[in-house]
């Protein structure tokens, strides 16, 4: 049977969309491939079509429990023989399986990655006439990821000890050129493997709003948009209590979901959300993968999320269907402490926390560029693209000031401070600040001290944001990270190039300081 006549009769789809013909031919060729697709973007059928061409069985390793049941349920409803084992099943229901799946009565058998490490299950899959192992969230294999799991880097090993030699299909939704050149190393594909279809997302609309209060523009959000079901996802457990209170309080059908509730309540209020009984679905990043819920229409980042991997993946879950949609992050300086703190008190070795400053500083320059959004985010993933002409930034209508003179005097001062100081130091010495810090080190001696003094240190905290955000500086470092003059930069300082910003530089306020 040919691969289209299989996606007509066995799902009821007249076409494939783009990259899965690509992907389900390579496989078929025997190539071991890579699919990077977005979220929706239609990666399951790239190895349930071949599952069904193939004469032996296909693996699919997957690393959600709950997402596997689901998708071997869909399956068993078109007819299509699937199982999952895991930790969920009795030994007995277990041993069933294994069964079945050894009498060749199961055509695709997911597993979690955990299972290979159990030599039982290994010599079970041993003897099976394996054809295609397809590995979902692929990226969890790459400590460069943005969530690495252990367990998968033993898949490499496992796979070698298969004697029907499968084809490897990896599967993800979000790798930086690293993360693509790590899975393709680990599991031997070749770059001319590599399916990408666009990561572009012309149904969402990105926007981020800086310096509102979040249960103000929530609640107001929520009410003039009734109708719409959404996401709103929070750092932390108890964030996501307090917001779900408040917009219950307000009369508004929010549920919670993180990994502190009780089984039943989370699968409850998943439930809820589903079909459509809570409007909002209040979550910590526990929520989400493998939700299949095509009708969300906006997913807002209450708070600043860990990197804008995990940014990505959680507001592409808003339009699946394809209908106009809405990810909108709320920014506040005071929210990168909270990923600092959460980075801090993460059990991660000195170099995985370093990288993961690096990726939130990232997430901070995304919520400080003027430039499209859109474009921000697919550079980031190597893929280049023109403005979207939808999002916040692209459609703000806001005259850009010039500010190259600003501009030049927080990059003197950087070069004055050698390059060795991270932004609070610089903002200190500009905003002419008198600690004891900036006196022992004769920091008020530099030339450049005092020079922004009509500005308070948060204000030009941000402007120094914004440079980072538009490339004229360049954080270096983990936790304390310093500023570095770019070549973009130079080009500023040498009179050469011009800054311009449509966010107005507010003269100083006798505000608390609350810089992040
Ligand atoms: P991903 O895993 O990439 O996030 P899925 O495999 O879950 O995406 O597919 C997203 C949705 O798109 C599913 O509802 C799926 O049935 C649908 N879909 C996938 N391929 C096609 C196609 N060729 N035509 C129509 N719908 C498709």
């Amino acid at each position: 049977m040919e691969a289209t006549t299989i996606l007509k009769e066995k799902f009821g789809y007249d076409q494939f969309r783009p990259g899965q013909d690509r992907v389900i031919q390579q496989v078929m060729a025997g190539d071991n491939s890579l699919a990077l697709m977005p979220t929706g973007g239609g990666k399951s059928l790239c190895y349930q079509v071949p599952a069904l061409l193939f004469s032996g069985l296909t693996l699919v390793i997957s690393p959600l429990i709950a997402l596997m049941k689901d998708q071997v349920d869909a399956l068993n409803a078109n007819d299509i023989p699937a199982t999952f084992i895991n930790s969920s099943l009795t030994g007995t229901e277990a041993a069933q399986r294994w069964n079945l799946v050894a009498d060749g009565a199961v055509k695709l058998l997911y597993l979690a990655p955990e299972r290979l490490d159990d030599p039982r299950s290994l010599q079970q899959l041993q003897q099976l006439p394996i054809d295609l192992v397809a590995i979902d969230e692929a990226h969890c294999i790459s400590q460069w990821g943005h969530d690495f799991r252990p367990s998968y880097l033993s898949l490499t090993d496992t796979l070698a000890t298969l004697p029907s030699q499968p084809v490897v299909l990896a599967l993800t939704a979000t790798a930086t050129p690293q993360v693509v050149t790590d899975i393709c190393q680990r599991l031997t594909i070749q770059p001319d493997k590599v399916v990408q279809t666009s990561f572009q997302r012309e149904n969402l609309t990105f926007q981020v709003v800086r310096a509102q209060a979040q249960v103000p523009y929530l609640t107001e959000f929520l009410k003039a948009n009734p109708k719409e079901a959404g996401i709103i996802y929070a750092s932390t457990r108890k964030m996501v209590e307090q917001l779900t209170q408040v917009l219950q309080k307000q009369g508004i059908k929010a549920g919670a979901y993180h990994g502190g509730l009780p089984e039943d309540q989370r699968r409850q209020n998943q439930e809820d959300f589903l079909y459509d009984r809570l409007q909002v679905m209040v979550a910590t990043n526990a929520f989400g993968m493998g939700i299949d819920k095509s009708n969300v229409r906006f997913v807002i980042h209450a708070q600043l999320p860990a990197s804008l991997e995990a940014y990505y993946q959680e507001a592409g879950r808003a339009g699946r269907d394809g209908v106009p949609s809405q990810a909108i992050l709320l920014f506040q300086p005071h929210d990168v402490q909270i990923q600092h703190f959460l980075i801090e008190q993460s059990n991660l070795a000195d170099t995985e926390k370093n990288r993961a400053y690096r990726k939130l500083q990232t997430m901070v320059q995304y919520a400080h560029t003027e430039g499209c959004l859109q474009q921000f985010i697919l550079n980031y993933f190597g893929e280049d693209s023109e403005p979207c002409q939808r999002c916040g930034n692209c459609t703000d209508q806001r005259e850009a000031q010039d500010v190259t003179v600003d501009a030049q005097k927080v990059l003197s001062c950087v070069v004055r401070l050698k390059q060795r100081f991270g932004k609070t130091v610089v903002a200190q010495v500009l905003t002419g600040a008198k600690n004891q810090r900036i006196r022992q080190a004769n920091l008020d001696q530099l030339s450049t001290y005092n020079l922004m003094a009509s500005l308070s240190q948060k204000v030009v905290g941000q402007f120094i944001d914004f440079l980072q955000a538009e490339q004229y500086l360049q954080a270096i470092g983990g936790a304390y990270p310093t500023l570095k003059i770019t070549t973009k930069g130079a080009a500023v300082l040498k009179g050469q190039a011009q800054v311009y910003r449509k966010a107005a530089v507010q003269v100083a306020q006798s505000l608390p300081e609350d810089d992040g």
